[in-house]
């Protein structure tokens, strides 16, 4: 049976634990007494010189084997740790792009996003969708639709900041979260965001593939409890830029505008 990623990274960290607290208990019991029994000994019935330092030298030889058993608890706790931190790398990728994946995504966009909260700074959320992405599959097959979406996670990737949070949520569909930026700056990166999709052809036996990006923005409002409370809304401009004809970025103030022009 196989077991779930998230399980095998809980266990890592649990045999982590469980070996730690075993592991100090048996040595605290078995060498740490016997050292002090024995320092007891030696000082309250060895009078002689030389019996005297045969204890010694059983204490030394107690503290090695203690030392050693300690050494190897180390090695074996840190290679867990690395394990353990190679499990969560694999666990929260997009084995596809590279990028961070969805539970990345909402694993460290809601710690970002509840630090805005308490912070009572701006922060906001792109999302962003492949227009006509079913036309480059159904036209020029699967494979190259994969060519694609890698192309566009790399534009993506090298258009943000190292503090932004990006992620591929699904199928042709990425999310950016932005902490301290507002609605204009996050309008601006999107704006950059689109244009350099749109002027990046991807090469297609000698033949430019033009692709083109549709994105939705929202920031967080006071009454937002969580992430996923402004990636709505930025889902919801996305259907608006979707609607008004793609190839553009819709911000919320914007469906707003247009809702009460109508
Ligand atoms: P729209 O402009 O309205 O977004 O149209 P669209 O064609 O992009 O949207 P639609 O939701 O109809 O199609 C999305 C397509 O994305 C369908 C699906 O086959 C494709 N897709 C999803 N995941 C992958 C993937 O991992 N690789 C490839 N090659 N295609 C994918
Ligand atoms: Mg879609
Ligand atoms: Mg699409």
């Amino acid at each position: 049976m196989k077991i779930p990623i998230e399980k095998q990274i809980k266990q890592y960290y649990e045999k982590d634990f469980s070996n730690f607290a075993s592991n100090l208990l048996i040595r605290i019991k078995v060498t740490h007494i016997a050292v002090i029994f024995l320092l007891i000994i030696n000082a309250a019935f060895f009078t002689s010189e030389s019996t005297s330092i045969i204890v010694q030298l059983i204490i030394a030889i107690l503290i090695g084997i203690h030392d050693y058993d300690d050494n190897n608890l180390k090695k074996a706790l840190t290679k867990n740790t690395l394990q353990a931190i190679k499990l969560n790398k694999v666990a929260t990728k997009d084995h596809l792009t590279q990028i961070p994946n969805r539970r990345y995504f909402f694993n460290m966009g809601e710690k970002a996003f509840q630090l805005a909260i308490r912070d009572k700074t701006e922060c906001t959320v792109l999302f962003i969708d492949l227009d006509h992405f079913k036309k480059v599959n159904d036209q020029l097959g699967h494979d190259v639709g994969d060519d694609v979406l890698k192309m566009v996670a790399g534009a993506l990737e090298s258009a943000i900041r190292i503090s932004d949070i990006l992620a591929r949520l699904g199928g042709e569909e990425f999310a950016i979260l932005l902490p301290n930026t507002d609605l204009s700056g996050a309008n601006t990166l999107s704006e950059s965001i689109r244009k350099l999709v749109e002027k990046t052809p991807y090469n297609h036996q000698g033949n430019e593939i033009f692709i083109t990006v549709s994105i939705g923005v929202a920031k967080r409002d006071k009454s937002d409890l969580s992430l996923k409370d402004t990636l709505k809304r930025a889902d919801l401009a996305l259907y608006q830029a979707k609607y008004s004809g793609r190839n553009r970025t819709m911000t919320e103030a914007e469906i707003h505008s247009v809702n009460k022009a109508s």
